[in-house]
């Protein structure tokens, strides 16, 4: 198992210079490539020629140099021997599901997941292919295992739980998955570099890019990180699902998301940090708060002991407010009084985003779903950003809670 610091393997991925000698790699904006022997494009087309077996590249859709040096860096993030990109996260997920299973083939997945992904399990891969999918408390190693039949392809969890911020014990869910056959499948969004799941025993992880790693709210993408083989089979020109159903990476998106990679661990150092100490001071007061850096969320141990030792507990945190009415009140005041963060899905930005997850983010799965998952109407999901000073982004927080009375008074 690869045990390299994702900081120290992500420096280490080969630098791609312009052509001109810039210190940027240049885009390479070509759909198709041309072939200088007529004679090598059957070897070409097969895969057996390809742009490092004497080969060239062959198409945009298949391959692409500027998109293949995201993948190299994303793989080195992941410590997997390989990955590639997609048009998006969703894209992505669908393709590694697509990949494993066929029709009639049952999934075991978390039960606190992204909505998306929450959808595409339990409605339209059943509707469209047949696939099944049970969902279980992750937490819970013996429900995972006892939920595995004998049409089970995967085991799907998320690394930190959307919006629950549950830690997700991958060595744990790694040792039922071995011990079953089949591979365990990470969504890794929430956490790049605070946690590396194949680091941990994970097969294959996958990314929304558009969140953290991007950074920046303006570019969607997605990726798979996992072996060579099973990167080679989503690449499959008769039946790899990212080249078939072509969820295809732009190679402009991909250029701008290398180009931010290599500051990824300080901005989730920053978001780590900003998060604990509004946790804390807000925790102090009473108020209802979720982060796994506290010492009270149910998973700071597991947290501590998977997680990287330089980057902190993650960029988000969770306050229950009660209720639907309360927890769209906090929201408002901390957008139009105080001006501390924007009411907003998604999350990776540099400024605060906030939602309220029952209405939204996991609008998707019905009353009962919500509950067994645990996020209650009043749950507001904050995607604590960076700019501003510590200081300022308390007080605006502070007034907000004690304006809603969240907190204790004093
Ligand atoms: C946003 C998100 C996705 C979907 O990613 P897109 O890039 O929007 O398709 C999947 N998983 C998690 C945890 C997410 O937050």
């Amino acid at each position: 198992m690869p045990t390299q610091d994702p900081i120290e393997a992500l420096a280490a991925v080969r630098h791609e210079f312009g052509e001109h000698g810039g210190v940027n790699m240049s885009i390479e904006t070509s759909a198709t490539y041309t072939v200088l022997d007529p004679a090598t494009m059957p070897d070409i087309f097969s895969g057996r020629a390809g742009p490092e077996t004497g080969g060239c590249y062959l198409y945009g859709r298949h391959f692409n140099p500027t998109v293949y040096q995201l993948g190299r860096q994303l793989a080195a993030l992941e410590g997997t021997e390989a990955a590639y990109c997609s048009a998006s996260g969703m894209g992505a997920i669908s393709a590694v599901i697509f990949a494993l299973c066929g029709a009639g083939d049952h999934v075991v997945a978390g039960n606190a997941i992204y909505g998306g992904t929450w959808a595409l399990l339990n409605d339209f891969m059943p509707a469209k292919t047949g696939v099944t999918t049970s969902f279980v408390d992750a937490h819970d190693s013996a429900a995972v295992r006892d939920a595995i039949t004998d049409k089970t392809r995967l085991i799907y969890v998320e690394s930190l739980s959307n919006p629950t911020l549950r830690i997700a014990d991958i060595p744990s869910l790694a040792a039922v998955a071995r011990e079953a056959g089949i591979p365990l499948v990470v969504d890794n969004t929430f956490a790049p570099m605070v946690l590396s799941p194949t680091r941990l025993g994970a097969d294959i992880v996958v990314h929304s890019l558009t969140k953290f790693i991007g950074g920046a709210s303006d570019l969607i993408g997605g990726a798979v990180c996992a072996s060579r083989d099973f990167i080679g089979q989503l690449m499959d020109l008769h039946t790899g699902p990212l080249m078939i159903l072509g969820p295809t990476m732009d190679p402009r998106v991909a250029a701008a998301i290398s180009l931010r990679l290599p500051h990824l661990a300080l901005r989730m150092a920053a978001h780590g940090e900003r998060c604990l100490l509004l946790a804390q001071r807000a925790q102090a007061l009473g108020v209802a708060v979720t982060y796994p850096g506290l010492e009270s969320h149910p998973d700071h141990t597991l947290a501590r002991a998977l997680k990287h030792p330089e980057l902190g507990f993650g960029g988000l945190l969770t306050i229950d407010a009660g209720s639907a009415e309360r927890a769209a009140a906090l929201v408002e005041t901390l957008q139009n009084d105080e001006d501390f963060g924007y009411i907003a899905v998604s999350l990776g930005y540099f400024d605060t985003l906030m939602s309220c997850s029952a209405s939204s983010t996991s609008s998707e799965m019905p009353d009962d779903a919500l509950a067994a998952a645990a996020i209650g109407p009043g749950l507001v999901r904050l995607a604590i950003g960076y700019t501003g000073s510590a200081e300022q982004r308390w007080r605006q927080l502070e007034n907000a809670l004690r304006r809603c009375g969240l907190a204790r008074p004093g």
